[in-house]
This record gives structure tokens, C-alpha cells and sequence, in this order.
């Protein structure tokens, strides 16, 4: 394999490039912007099971690269020295009691069902209302930001040619080949060209990817107080996450209002009352920061990944509210596909052909 062109420089388009890189092949990066990835707004939560997805190959995707994490963070730090706050903590799913009415039976009797006394005796603090819930002991959470900023440094010290400030605007192609990727600054060739442009990447094919907003927050447990929280809750309504310096991330809103930029009362007013609802110990710590992000998403919520219209182009994009999970398969099963030629048989099922491309690029 000759050269290659990553477009984007999030999570998704790091790793491969990392990947690609390790398997020798020699790559650049056009990043318009690092700090706009969704990579820095996310969560960080490794959730394939508090998720509750249905048992379907993206099910078997996502269990699949949550299993590749211990030893693909391990590495990482170990090349760069940072740490990437990889953390098997586990995640707890309270549930109030008015919704145990609603849905218990078959699914209360899993193996991980804890009920009101359990619950309370495994996460001290969290409201009365709840009346039992799950536990995934397997679920865990890596410090997203930590991640991306340790993919980017070990993606430099491989010498991957990261262009940071360059955004792709178009395609030019001949026949069913990419000839070029058109910039700011010129066109950038390459023997094969990957698009993970995120939540933007429609903007340079127009693959069916649409930004859903999501507000997050953050407060940190005031110094001496001992960190109560000591695992992931994964409610309803809202989602909290503890680092192990004592911040707390609060999450999200999921919006359909295109890239329209900022937190709003509402949405934030929305997270701080379930929050607090959840776990009311919350209510007094200070907060440290509010943001937003653009998940990548797709009609069905799937992500693109493998081949496009174009026979040396490949889709890494689409990855919705699961991108930072799903980073180390994809970037090995993009990695195998463009270096081998290997399709896993996962891919087939996150081929962009499920859709109707528009402008008939499908028709290629
Ligand atoms: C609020 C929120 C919470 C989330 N929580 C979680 C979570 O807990 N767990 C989880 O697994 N996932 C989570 N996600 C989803 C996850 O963040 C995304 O799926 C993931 O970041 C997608 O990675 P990406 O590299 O495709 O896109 P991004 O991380 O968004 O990166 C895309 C990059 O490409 C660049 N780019 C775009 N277009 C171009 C162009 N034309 N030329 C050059 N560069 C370009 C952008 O500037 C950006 O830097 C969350 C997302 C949000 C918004």
C-alpha cells in the first residue's frame, strides 16, 4: 500500500491513522480543527451493555472493541507516557420505581438485577426513588479527551504528517477513482484516502451523516470529600461520569438543530434537574465547565464503514453516540481492509449501500 489520505482528524481518523502507521504505510492527516472533534465533547463511557443493544452485529462491533480497549490504551500510554484514563469501573443503571412497574418480569431477573437494597448498598447517595437497576460489571470509561490528545501525540512521534488547520472542501475523482482531495491550500494526493470527517464528513461526500447536538456539563467533588462515585450511572434521563480526580461529567442532550453552537438554558437546566434527581449529593458541588458536541449520525443510527462508491476511498464515519467505544475495531478493520484487502464480515453489515446515496453517487 503507497500513501494515505486521512480526512479528519477526531478519534476515528487518529486511530486508523495510528494503525495504518503501524502496519507501515506512510500517512497524512487534514484536520480542520482537533479541538471541534466530537472527540473532545464526548463521555468516554465503553457502554455496549447500559446501552441495552439488542443482539445484532453492531452489538457484536461494539463488544468487540470494548474488548480491545485494556491493551490498545496500554499501548498508547506506554508510546506517549500520558495517560489515557482507561478505567474498568463498571457501569450502574438505577431505575425509579415508577418505571420497575412499568417493565419488570423477564429482564428483572437478569443476572445483574440488583434490587432496592443492593443497589443502595452498592452506590451509596443515589435518590430513594430508585428502586433497583443493573450492573455491568464489564462496561467501563476511558477519559476521552486524555485519548484524543494521546492518539494525536503518539500519531506524531510515529511521523504521521498531521495538517491541523487544512479542511478537505471537496472530492476530485475520475471514473470510479479519487484523484485528489481539494483544500484551502491545494489539492493533497494519495494512493488511497480514508473520509472520517465526523459529523461534517457530508460536507466533502454526501454520505447520509447528520450532527446531533448533545449540552454536557461538568462539577467537581469539593477537595477532601471522599469520591463517593465510583462508577458509571447511567440513568434514564441523564448520565454521570466519574474521573478519578473527582470531576464529574453530565450528560447529554440529544438535538436535532444542525451545528447550531452553545449550551441553552433548557438543555442545561434539563441535565442539572435529572442529575440532582439521581443523586442529590451533586447539588452543592461546583460546577467546572459547560459544552456541547455533534454526534455523527446516520438514518439508523449505524455507522459507514469500509468501501465507497469509490474504489480507493473508504468510509470511517456515522459512529453516533458510540465513536470513542468503537475507535480501536474500527481503526483494526479499516486497517486490515485497506493494507490486505480482508473485509471482516462485520463490515458488510455497515456498508454504505444500506442507503440511497444522494446525487447518484451510488450509481457509480
Ligand atoms: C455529547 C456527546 C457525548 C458522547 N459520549 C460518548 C460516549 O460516552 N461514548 C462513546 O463511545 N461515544 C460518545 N460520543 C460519540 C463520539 O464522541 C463520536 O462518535 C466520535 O467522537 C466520532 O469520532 P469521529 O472521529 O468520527 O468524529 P469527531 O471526533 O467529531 O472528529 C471529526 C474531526 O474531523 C474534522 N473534520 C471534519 N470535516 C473535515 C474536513 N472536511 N477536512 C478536515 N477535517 C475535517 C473535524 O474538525 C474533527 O476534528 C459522544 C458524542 C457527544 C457529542
Amino acid at each position: 500500500m503507497g500513501e494515505v489520505l486521512v480526512i479528519g482528524g477526531g478519534i476515528i481518523g487518529l486511530a486508523i491513522a495510528l494503525e495504518l502507521k503501524q502496519q507501515g504505510v506512510a500517512v497524512t492527516v487534514l484536520s480542520r480543527d482537533f479541538k471541534q472533534a466530537a472527540a473532545h465533547a464526548a463521555a468516554g463511557m465503553l457502554a455496549p451493555q447500559a446501552e441495552a443493544l439488542p443482539p445484532s452485529p453492531f452489538l457484536d462491533l461494539c463488544l468487540r472493541s470494548r474488548a480491545l480497549y485494556p491493551s490498545w490504551t496500554q499501548h498508547l500510554e506506554e508510546q506517549t507516557g500520558l495517560s489515557t484514563g482507561y478505567w474498568a469501573c463498571g457501569i450502574l443503571q438505577p431505575w425509579y420505581e415508577a418505571a420497575i412497574h412499568g417493565k419488570r418480569s423477564a429482564e428483572a431477573e437478569a443476572e445483574h438485577w440488583l434490587d432496592r437494597t443492593a443497589i443502595h448498598q452498592h452506590q451509596p447517595g443515589l435518590s430513594t426513588a430508585v428502586g433497583g437497576g443493573y450492573w455491568f460489571p464489564l462496561d467501563a470509561q476511558v477519559d476521552n479527551r486524555a485519548l484524543a490528545i494521546a492518539l494525536w501525540q503518539a500519531a506524531q512521534a510515529a511521523g504521521i504528517d498531521i495538517q491541523e488547520g487544512i479542511p478537505a472542501t471537496s472530492l476530485k475523482t475520475q471514473a470510479s477513482r479519487v484523484t485528489a482531495v481539494i483544500t484551502s491550500t491545494g489539492e493533497w494526493q494519495a494512493d488511497h484516502y480514508v473520509l472520517a470527517g465526523g459529523a461534517w464528513s457530508a460536507e466533502v461526500l454526501p454520505v447520509p451523516v447528520s450532527p446531533q447536538k448533545g449540552q454536557m456539563l461538568s462539577v467537581q467533588v469539593p477537595s477532601g470529600e471522599a469520591l463517593s462515585l465510583q462508577q458509571v450511572l447511567f440513568g434514564s434521563e441523564i448520565y454521570m461520569v466519574p474521573r478519578r480526580d473527582g470531576l464529574i461529567v453530565l450528560g447529554a442532550t440529544s438535538e436535532w438543530v444542525g451545528f447550531s453552537p452553545g449550551n441553552t438554558p433548557m438543555g442545561v437546566n434539563t441535565l442539572l434537574a435529572a442529575a440532582i434527581r439521581l443523586y442529590p449529593a451533586i447539588a452543592d458541588y461546583p460546577i467546572q465547565e459547560f459544552w456541547w458536541g455533534f454526534r455523527p449520525t446516520t438514518p439508523d443510527e449505524l455507522p459507514l464503514l469500509g468501501s465507497s462508491p469509490y474504489n480507493n476511498l473508504t468510509l470511517a464515519t456515522g459512529h453516533h453516540r458510540n465513536g470513542i467505544l468503537l475507535a480501536p475495531i474500527t481503526a483494526r478493520l479499516i486497517t486490515d481492509w485497506i493494507v490486505q484487502g480482508q473485509a471482516d464480515p462485520l463490515l458488510d453489515y455497515f456498508h454504505y449501500a444500506r442507503f440511497q446515496l444522494k446525487d447518484g453517487i451510488s450509481g457509480l
